[in-house]
């Protein structure tokens, strides 16, 4: 996850052009690796690496005080399976590590804009107390003008009016699993004796939303609500009323381990091609009616991409690495998705995270997103954008029976090329101080014409809409 802002400065979303206050922005730096009840809540763009020296100036830790134990059981979790990794484990963040870990995360980080991630399993599991122990901890090893901020990512379904008013005073930004309508929602994200959880999961959404607490959705795209993202969008922006959504596609390898091994996706899993019209749909839907008012974490990325940034989240970034996780018991990984034994590279309490993030095996898991890529995306119209996706998702061949290609590129490709007339003229727009919000008027008129085509259109003409038929 990588970007140029290193400084802390205040930012905005390229699309909230109008709009210049960094919130939006940080929620849509809400990570887009998560999957399930799992968070990712976290400033992808903060994360860079000096380029003298390789000692990163900020990076992303993703801490799971309570390992993968969660209150839910969601049926296309990735990190339930963890558990296995610690057989006996009380699962618990002792208050020692808890302070440690505080500590060396601030002394790590050479900037003042400092975000703390919680995610699980299902990280309130670790009660209220903990997080308010956490916070004070902060509070006390800050360094002299340095701002504090956390995020968290829950299922919802524990969260009351203790928690929302804790979350609103301490600026805790939430990121809320929800896949939908009930009926897209619940097919896959049940409690542990196999029951539906949409109507508490709003419970707990209604709740922040009283308290004024900050949240995003994050909405993962599987097989259950594929050929829906206009209707999920939708339901997302009227009936939940959240400004800000992340999409996560459900990509499951079929094997035994949990682990990124086996080149089959269970049947829960989203199409590649599936993936790129949910995008395309909710696009439709908002290049029309929502720039600069619903900030959707692609769409920004892709925006920020065709401006010439980096797209600035490590999936779609150029190389990766500074986006670790960690175990309740200290353990360090390369990444949350790579939470296996051989992605593990040593324990806070033995070695200095500092020290940890610059380890050769780290900084080679991070450029080999770029060097393994193969010569079909070197070849490609939107790498600039794409970059070949996340390294766990390259399973498949290339048309020329290179290996190494990611399972989504279909979608990607569909999708980024979609776009992009709409994307250059917001670009084009942002180039000149504009709001890229002008798009809409665009589309307006385009609409308007195409409408007017139609209706003069005979009956043997070609079609109107330019596709030739
Ligand atoms: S492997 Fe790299 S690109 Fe994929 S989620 Fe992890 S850090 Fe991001
Ligand atoms: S769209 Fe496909 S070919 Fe292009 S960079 Fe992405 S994964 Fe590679």
């Amino acid at each position: 996850m990588q970007n140029d802002d290193v400084t802390g400065d205040p930012r905005i979303a390229p699309t909230d052009f109008e709009n210049e206050n960094r919130r939006p922005f940080l929620h849509n730096l809400l990570c887009l690796t998560s999957v399930s009840s799992v968070v990712q809540p976290k400033r992808a763009i903060l994360l860079t690496m000096q380029a003298t020296t390789q000692q990163p100036t900020a990076f992303h830790l993703m801490t799971k005080p309570r390992g993968a134990i969660c209150n839910l059981d969601c049926k296309y979790c990735y990190f339930l399976s963890k558990e296995a990794l610690y057989p006996g484990s009380k699962f618990r963040m002792s208050d020692n590590l808890l302070e440690e870990y505080i500590r060396q995360y601030i002394e790590a980080q050479q900037v003042n804009d400092i975000n703390f991630a919680w995610q699980g399993g299902e990280p309130t599991l670790m009660g209220l107390d903990f997080f308010k122990q956490a916070v004070r901890y902060q509070q006390k090893h800050r360094r002299p003008g340095m701002r504090i901020t956390n995020a968290l990512q829950t299922n919802a379904v524990t969260l009351d009016d203790d928690w929302c008013e804790f979350f609103a005073a301490n600026d805790f930004l939430l990121g809320v699993s929800l896949d939908g309508p009930a009926d897209a929602h619940d097919y896959y994200r049940v409690d542990k004796g196999g029951n539906p959880t949409f109507h508490k999961v709003m419970t707990g959404i209604r709740l922040l939303q009283k308290h004024n607490a900050e949240y995003n959705i994050l909405t993962t795209v599987h097989a259950a609500n594929e050929g829906q993202g206009t209707r999920v969008y939708k339901f997302l922006r009227d009936e939940v009323g959240t400004k800000f959504m992340q999409f996560i596609p459900i990509v499951e390898r079929d094997n035994d381990t949990g682990y990124q091994e086996g080149d089959q996706v269970t049947d829960r899993s989203i199409t590649a091609a599936g993936y790129g019209q949910f995008l395309i749909d909710m696009y439709e839907e908002w290049v029309r009616h929502d720039v600069g008012k619903v900030f959707v974490q692609i769409f920004d990325i892709a925006l920020a991409a065709w401006t010439g940034a980096p797209p600035g989240l490590c999936i779609f970034d150029e190389t990766c690495g500074l986006a670790l996780a960690m175990e309740h018991n200290g353990d360090v990984f390369s990444c949350d998705h790579y939470v296996e034994p051989d992605y593990k590279l040593g324990n806070i309490m033995d070695v200095p995270l500092s020290e940890i993030v610059v380890m050769d095996e780290q900084v080679a898991f991070g450029q080999a997103k770029h060097d393994t890529l193969p010569q079909y995306c070197l070849d490609c119209e939107v790498k600039f954008v794409c970059n070949g996706g996340c390294p766990k998702n390259r399973f498949i061949e290339t048309p020329d029976g290179e290996p190494g290609l990611n399972y989504l590129c279909a979608g990607y490709r569909a999708f980024f090329n979609h776009v992009r007339p709409t994307m250059n003229f917001m670009a084009g727009e942002l180039a000149q101080r504009h709001p890229p919000a002008n798009v809409m008027l665009e589309m307006a008129r385009y609409d308007a014409e195409l409408e007017r085509a139609f209706a003069a259109a005979g009956r043997n003409d070609p079609c109107p809409c330019g596709s030739g038929l």
